[in-house]
């Protein structure tokens, strides 16, 4: 048996260990039986190994959910549960949670800052069939005790006692771990691992999520934690250093955690190369060019299990996407009405466009307001779902409310989930004219409740929804309409091209809606590239 290379589990895998050991090959065996078990192994399916994996990350669909980053921490569990693996997500106890579940057990446990011990507790809970771990901190400072998730200039600090708090605790829970860690919260993680926790706790390997490459996490070096990081703090301290500082002693967590992790992956293909780029890289272009044997693009799934149109209850209509296309015409406009009563629009058979966004620049607040009112201008109606971190620019919006004296545009300026779910099942378009988009999941989640998006094509929104009317893309994917030029003339041409077919060829219309809803965005396939990736660091 000696040289044999296991297919790709790796000599630690718990199924192969046995074979691998020499007594443990039955002498019934012969070498070319065990050979060709090898051959089967091979060829079945990667899900079989299970393997230990921890999540950690600042958001957690549906409690503590911000955007897509929570989204995807719950659906990718989730899938990788189904498929029979081990599976544990550490969260902060952030005092603003609503809906905590109750706690199954606590474990205390401390971390040393200046020499001080802070006392802290891991909760573990259930939400949506996964096992989470909130960590709890009685650090003086009183972190995680604001009132939203995000705190503004305080996270640096935060995140990085999150990551001291998370790799404090996995030590006194001894196992092998593959560690997934998601955006610049957590990406002080493989640099702390590496200085003064590996030898404490076994990892495997440790994958960086990026789901938005803007969010960097730049600080001051002031902030770092040096006494954990020992003799290693000048060298790390060098790595994480900031390109483009803004302050002598900037340094970047994201930029860290690029360094040191052994897969870094991106949230679509298409994103993974647009970061390469001066225009997209976000000054961390160079960083990512010397590592891009580790980068990788993997489209984000979609939880179909939570966003379902035919068991949502916020939704008055249910289908399911194998209903015959009279059914679902039939229902979508049953909801179409509800949204229009509830909202004071005019219950007419009006193409009725919706966005539901975070109002940052990257999701182009100005073609968004642009194209919703251009929508009005073409007897549309619009509706609008979304708050904002930036005070003007919810401002300007809010004015625009009040000039508008428009009845069939309503705005709603909140984070509101139900009302989000009523918006994807109620209408016929869906509105995302991001600047850059690193996946997107408003697209899958309206294609899903049969309503077509209408996408400026950057990121993965260029990965998932291709142009009815192009001429060099299968028939079988068109699901949408998409336009290049960041411009509201684009968009506006986009717009009238979907209400002309709306109005004057409404059986196109419909055949486009039914293919959007079954297209297969699930999480299955996504989470079986992730196993790719953990099983790759396994051996
Ligand atoms: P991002 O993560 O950049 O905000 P994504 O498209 O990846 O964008 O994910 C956005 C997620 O947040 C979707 O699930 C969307 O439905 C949700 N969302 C955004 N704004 C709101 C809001 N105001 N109310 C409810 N859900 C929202």
């Amino acid at each position: 048996m000696e040289g044999f290379e296991p297919p790709r589990g790796g000599t630690k895998n718990r199924c192969l260990t046995a074979w691998l050991h020499p007594n443990a090959v039955s002498f019934t065996k012969t070498l070319m039986d065990v050979i060709s078990e090898f051959e089967l192994f091979a060829r079945m399916d990667i899900v079989s190994i299970s393997m230990k994996i921890i999540q950690i990350a600042a958001e957690l669909a549906p409690i503590a959910k911000v955007g897509g980053l929570g989204d995807v921490v719950t659906g990718l569990s989730r899938a990788l549960l189904k498929m029979g693996h081990e599976l544990q997500i550490l969260l902060p106890k952030y005092s603003c949670i609503r809906a905590l579940p109750p706690f199954k057990k606590s474990v205390s446990f401390t971390c040393l800052e200046s020499g001080k011990e802070i006392q802290n507790t891991a909760h573990l809970g259930e939400v949506e069939g996964c096992d989470v771990w909130f960590l709890e901190t009685q650090h003086p400072e009183g972190y995680f005790h604001e009132k939203t998730i995000y705190a503004g200039d305080n996270d640096p600090k935060r995140f990085l006692f999150f990551c001291h708090m998370a790799l404090e605790f996995l030590k006194k829970e001894p196992a092998e771990y593959l560690l997934h860690i998601h955006d610049w919260h957590t990406a002080f993680i493989p640099p702390l691992y590496h200085a003064a926790y590996s030898k404490d706790i076994e990892v495997k390997g440790i994958v960086l999520n990026i789901h938005n490459l803007e969010y960097q996490g730049r600080t001051t070096s002031r902030y770092i934690p040096k006494e954990l990081l020992g003799k290693d703090t000048k060298n790390i301290l060098e790595k994480l250093k900031d390109d483009h500082a803004s302050f002598p002693d900037s340094i970047n967590l994201l930029k860290g955690g690029i360094h040191y992790a052994d897969k870094v992956v991106t949230v679509s293909p298409n994103y993974a190369k647009e970061i390469l780029t001066v225009e997209q890289g976000f000054g961390l272009e160079d960083t990512l060019r010397k590592n891009d044997k580790k980068l990788i693009g993997i489209l984000n799934g979609l939880d179909t299990g939570l966003w379902n149109p035919e068991t949502d209850p916020h939704i008055p209509a249910h289908f399911r996407p194998d209903d015959p296309i009279d059914v679902i015409v039939q229902k979508k406009r049953e909801n179409k009405k509800h949204l229009q009563r509830k909202i004071g629009f005019k219950e007419e058979n009006k193409p009725l466009v919706s966005c539901v966004s975070r109002l940052v620049p990257q999701k182009g607040p100005e073609l968004i307001l642009g194209g919703l009112i251009y929508s009005l201008s073409q007897d549309a109606q619009a509706c609008f779902l979304g708050s904002s971190p930036v005070a003007s620019l919810q401002k300007k919006f809010e004015t625009f409310q009040k000039e508008l004296f428009s009845k069939e545009i309503h705005f709603h300026f909140q984070y509101d989930e139900e009302f989000s779910r009523l918006l994807y099942a109620a209408s016929d378009f869906i509105l995302v004219p991001s600047l850059f988009e690193p996946c997107g999941l408003t697209q899958l989640i309206s294609l899903r409740y049969g309503t077509i998006p209408i996408v400026r094509r950057t990121g993965g929104l260029a990965d998932t929804v291709f142009d009815i009317d192009s001429t060099h893309i299968k028939e079988e994917k068109k699901n949408g309409y998409t336009f290049d030029s960041f411009s509201l003339s684009a968009l506006e041409e986009t717009l009238l091209r979907a209400f002309n077919r709306y109005n004057q060829h409404p059986e196109e219309h419909q055949n486009l809606l039914i293919k959007g809803i079954r297209c297969d965005f699930g999480w299955e396939k996504s989470a079986k590239e992730y196993l790719k990736i953990y099983q790759s660091l396994q051996g």
